[in-house]
């Protein structure tokens, strides 16, 4: 019996580790900050050796710690030179930060839809999106899976436009070898304490290339100063904000980091377990991962299809929130993540940005932006079908291992074939 219906459940409480993985390193790291935490000045110790590791990890030569992973983004975003009225081109299905951090320099975002296999910007679609006010791409590594970084530095070097990666997702993942913050010119990741690289409360990470993109990134952190390193002198060149880590965060994330490459493995061959033992499994299809990728899991992403079990007649939300509810009770945190693509958000329907319609109407921008949600068809379709297992309730992360992963797959074996015609009157009911 379903455990929905007064049935025992697949998954005892307790059995799930939740994310973040904390050991007695990371709590030595954070009392060692600590102690060497007085007197304050910028930048701190633990800082200082979390940029200089993550610059290793990716092979990124500049790295600088933020308070969050939208504020590193938008020192990419300033770093590239957008300015009032220029466009970015996003993925339609991201996090909003994707989108916001454009917003935040005055600049225009411009979505591109998603492809249904990979979740990622869908690089066929990019080029006719592009105008002359152009001048960035940010592609975001969703769930924990790199986009398709080979096609986008193709169109990026054909129109002259910086490539972001928005590395939020994906830490520890790689594109044929190489690491996620290490993909395109530029990359933000987030160390909000649910990423992969967790500060357990909350930072972020930019990474360049270039010293200049670095520089400008750097007063972008700091109220617009020059520094640090000669002394400040208290003179603003630009606009800047403080955007400065915690240094305990810095700290916690910096021990987290010395055990990513090991922890992405883990999630690695749990996704891969889980997906081996969800086959056959009718009802739900597991994602997919293009040759030379490897995927993190930050999300595990599934989409729903009743169709496949012959239920035309029954609508795929009915089946999908009835399915979630099933998996819930059975002790499996499941959820539907974002409902609707970001340009459907009321932010982007209504376009009324700072106030007064800025930055769509405060002259710099091109007219006759308008976010059409039928523009972004696939990205529509994921949101309508998608569920994801993965954070803090369902982790695919140490030390939850594939034992942890043979349970979940019990869990939907139970649901969509033991049970089924439970679940099938349960989506009759809901429909
Ligand atoms: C979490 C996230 C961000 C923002 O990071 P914060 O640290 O929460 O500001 C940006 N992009 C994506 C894709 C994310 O998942």
């Amino acid at each position: 019996m379903l455990a929905l219906d007064g049935g025992g459940s697949v998954i005892p409480e307790g059995a799930v580790a939740p994310w973040p993985h904390i050991l007695d390193e990371d709590r030595k790291a954070v009392l060692g900050a600590l102690d060497q935490a007085t007197p304050w000045h910028w930048p701190m110790k633990a800082v200082q050796e979390l940029e200089d590791a993550w610059a290793q990890f990716t092979g990124m030569p500049y790295v600088l710690a933020a308070n969050s992973g939208t504020a590193a983004l938008h020192m990419a975003i300033a770093a590239a030179g957008v300015e009032p009225g220029d466009e970015v081109l996003v993925p339609a299905d991201t996090f909003l930060a994707s989108a916001s951090s454009v917003l935040q320099a005055n600049a225009i975002p411009v979505f591109v839809d998603t492809d249904i296999e990979t979740f990622n910007i869908d690089p066929g679609l990019v080029e006719a999106r592009i105008t002359d006010r152009t001048r960035a791409i940010i592609a975001v590594d969703l769930n924990g899976l790199p986009a398709d970084y080979d096609a986008l530095r193709g169109i990026a070097d054909r129109h002259g436009l910086h490539l972001i990666e928005d590395a939020a997702q994906a830490h520890g993942a790689t594109y044929h070898g190489r690491p996620v913050g290490g993909l395109g010119s530029m990359s933000g990741a987030s160390l909000n304490g649910s990423k992969c690289l967790s500060a357990l409360g909350e930072g972020g990470l930019f990474a360049t290339r270039d010293a200049d993109e670095h520089r400008l990134a750097r007063r972008v952190l700091m109220f617009g100063e020059e520094l640090p390193g000669q002394g400040r002198d208290y003179n603003a060149r630009i606009m800047g904000w403080n955007y400065r880590i915690d240094v305990l965060a810095a700290a916690f994330a910096r021990s987290q980091l010395t055990r990513l490459a090991e922890m992405s493995r883990i999630r690695e061959a749990n996704g891969a377990a889980l997906t081996t033992a969800l086959a056959g499994i009718p009802g739900i299809r597991p994602p997919v991962i293009p040759d030379g990728l490897t995927h993190v899991y930050f999300f595990y992403p599934l989409l729903v299809q009743p169709e496949d079990l012959g239920l035309d007649d029954i609508p795929v939300e009915a089946f999908r929130d009835a399915l979630a509810r099933a998996v819930n009770a059975e002790g499996l945190g499941i959820m539907r993540w974002q409902p609707q693509p970001v340009p459907a958000q009321t932010l982007f329907q209504e376009m009324r940005g700072y106030g007064r319609g800025c930055p769509w109407s405060c002259g710099h921008a091109a007219a006759g932006h308008a976010y059409r949600p039928e523009e972004y068809p696939v990205a529509e379709e994921i949101c309508r079908r998608r569920l994801v297992l993965g954070q803090s309730f369902s982790s695919l992360g140490p030390p939850n291992d594939e034992r942890t992963m043979l349970m979940f797959a019990e869990v939907f074996h139970k649901v969509l074939v033991e049970e089924r015609d439970a679940l099938i009157s349960l989506a009759r009911g809901m429909a």
